[in-house]
């Protein structure tokens, strides 16, 4: 086969990683461990329930060789499922992760110099270019009879050939450069293997040469020898005080794909009714391809030790999908098919028995504000979700999303809301858009400001879709300002005489406009500003009407309805004009400039330049 070109993403991660992790070139066997043990893990599963594959018999494990003379050479070699031609093409020659395509085509030229950016991410086996001029990878896919090699120098491309090799599995041969030298050496294959690698499931053999020096004049022996080097024991199934904090950390690097430690860890062991362990973790920073469809679960599931699946989404609610880590169950039948699995019953308990336990450790985390905001900042929009979609845990989920306010600075709760309300104040009040700024200057604020009454700002676009549907706190109503029916309940006496006083106006707006609006009211929500657009309480607001256009779903023509400040300037002065083109003039004004500060666009700016200039000139 003629040599092959690198997709150009790989070019580019190619490139990436020179760059940036030169200095952390270790982690290249941790890479590759992990390959291995996720190769082991494979073919230890199809050995259970595949039925050509089940009289294989195999004892997994994980060899290392060293080249300590000439450190010119090392070697990992696994005895796992192995890769076929296709395999080794679709696998090292392109990446085939959809997250890291689009972080590489989102990254800045900036950003590429930072190294905990690229953490965010897994490097995989590309990250031993840092240390090797070229490799090869030797590999037999179980159950096949031919072996293939690929080759490259991590530049050009790579060849892929015939070969041989005695069992199924992989062999990958480095060719140190320069920098990789070091690693030809027990010592620190050692320190390295036991520092990020010392827990996954199976033992790493080191191989080696043992020089014994016997009497003077003697020449020293050398005796090949093979030593395991990791405790190869589960982690997950130890208890919590035979763990330190870095065993934690470590462990949670060979199972995530990332690089930097995790915001924490929830490790459980339960007894009783049903035996299982779980070990989750919550990434520093939100997984990459969490907004993706074709995002990749983080939760492996094992039975009795025995890899089951890391590619089963519903093994927690979708919502959680930022949560990595471990389900290891006693009770499922150790054949268990992944079809079957979403049916299971014990495993729908282990997930109803997780989710719970997820939730109250992040209502712990509360405690601490700052962790808690660097949660926030990263898995609100989660967790919002989930108001939508886990009803039996609403309660708990109402208590640990984040909202922007009127009254305090940064972030603020439900419950905290409810402790700052107004003595007679019958709801919880909040407006929504898509954009912070807009929503803080929005009119509608203006009376509530003026009588003391906090606000939330919602300015997630998914807050649009779920609060409405949660609609209570505590017994206590939500109600969105930017709909029809909010302003009654802060209505006093004064308001509603002053409304009454602009009724003769209001019907010459309302024919002025015609069709363009639904409604005409007087509004005593407003101080500083003549007018402001609401929509009518069963219409899709502005933003929601844009979402729904964006998931291409057909938006009814949302009409607004104008609300006029009976007590502004411009009101009460149109009211004693008798000119009916400066009536319709000003009526189209009010509504057009009330939509503007909405952040809506116009439909017709042109004839709203030539009526503000009709009305400037008069003014002048
Ligand atoms: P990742 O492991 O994060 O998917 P890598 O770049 O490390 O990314 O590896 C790419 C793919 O190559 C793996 O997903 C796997 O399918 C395959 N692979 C790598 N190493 C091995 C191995 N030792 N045995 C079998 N398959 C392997």
């Amino acid at each position: 086969m003629a040599h092959q070109q690198f997709k150009t993403e790989v070019n580019d991660l190619l490139q990436l990683i020179t760059h940036s992790l030169y200095s952390h070139s270790e982690i290249f066997l941790r890479e590759l461990i992990s390959n291995s043990s996720d190769a082991l893990d494979k073919l230890k599963y199809l050995t259970l329930t595949d039925e050509k594959l089940k009289d294989l018999e195999f004892t997994p494990q994980i060899d290392i060789e060293l080249d300590e003379e000439n450190h010119k050479i090392f070697t990992v070699r696994d005895n796992g499922i192995g890769m076929d031609k296709e395999d080794l093409e679709t696998c090292l020659g392109t990446i085939a992760r959809s997250g890291t395509k689009n972080f590489l085509k989102n990254l800045s030229e900036e950003s590429k110099k930072d190294s905990n950016l690229i953490g965010q991410f897994g490097v995989g086996f590309y990250s031993v270019f840092m240390i090797a001029d070229k490799a090869e990878v030797i590999s037999k896919k179980a159950g096949q009879d031919k072996a293939y090699k690929w080759t490259s120098d991590g530049k050009t491309g790579y060849d892929i050939e015939e070969s041989e090799r005695d069992t199924h599995g992989t062999t990958i041969i480095l060719y140190l450069n320069e920098n990789g030298k070091e690693y030809d050496n027990r010592w620190q294959v050692e320190q390295i293997t036991k520092k990020y690698s010392n827990h996954i499931a199976f033992p790493i053999y080191l191989h080696y040469e043992k020089t014994e020096y016997g009497k003077e004049g003697e020449e020293p022996t050398k005796t090949p020898t093979v030593e395991q080097i990791n405790s190869a024991s589960a982690l997950w199934r130890k208890s919590k005080n035979e763990l330190k904090p870095e065993d934690y950390n470590e462990f949670y690097k060979t199972i995530s794909n990332d690089y930097e430690d995790p915001m924490f860890h929830i490790h459980t062991r339960a007894e009783g009714q049903l035996e299982y362990n779980t070990l989750f973790y919550f990434p520093q920073k939100a997984p990459m391809d969490m907004f993706q469809a074709d995002y990749r679960p983080g939760v492996k599931l094992y039975v009795k030790r025995v890899f089951i699946t890391d590619d089963d989404k519903e093994l927690l609610p979708t919502y959680l999908r930022f949560v990595r880590g471990i389900i290891d169950s006693e009770d499922l039948p150790l054949n268990v098919s992944r079809e079957i699995l979403q049916k299971n019953k014990i495993l729908a308990n282990i997930k109803t028995a997780s989710t719970k336990k997820i939730l109250s450790e992040i209502s712990k985390l509360q405690n601490n504000t700052e962790k808690y905001i660097q949660f926030i900042e990263q898995y609100n929009r989660p967790l919002k979700e989930g108001l939508y979609s886990d009803y039996a845990n609403k309660e708990a989920l109402l208590e640990l999303v984040r909202f922007k306010s009127t009254s305090v600075d940064g972030w603020t709760s439900f419950k905290e809301y409810k402790e700052r309300m107004k003595e007679g104040q019958k709801s919880i009040y909040y407006i929504t858009g898509d954009n912070e700024t807009l929503l803080r200057n929005s009119p509608l604020l203006e009376a509530y400001a003026k009588k003391d009454i906090e606000v939330l700002i919602m300015a997630d676009e998914i807050d649009e879709v779920v609060i409405p549907m949660v609609g209570k706190f505590d017994e206590i109503d939500l109600k969105a300002i930017n709909k029809t029916g909010a302003a009654d309940e802060i209505k006093t006496e004064d308001d509603k005489k002053s409304e009454d006083s602009v009724k003769p106006l209001i019907k010459k707006i309302k024919d002025a406009l015609g069709d363009k609006v639904k409604d005409v009211v007087a509004s005593s929500r407003l101080t500083d500003s003549p007018s402001c657009v609401v929509a009518d309480e069963n219409d899709p607001s502005a933003q929601m009407a844009q979402m729904m256009r964006a998931m291409g779903q057909p938006v009814p023509d949302v009409i607004p309805v104008l609300e006029i400040n009976p007590t502004h300037e411009i009101v009460t002065k149109l009211s004693d004009i008798k000119d009916k083109d400066l009536i319709k003039d000003v009526s189209f004004l009010l509504l057009e400039q009330a939509l503007l500060v909405e952040g809506t666009a116009l439909k017709d700016p042109s004839a709203f330049s030539k009526r503000l200039n009709r009305v400037l000139k008069m003014a002048l």
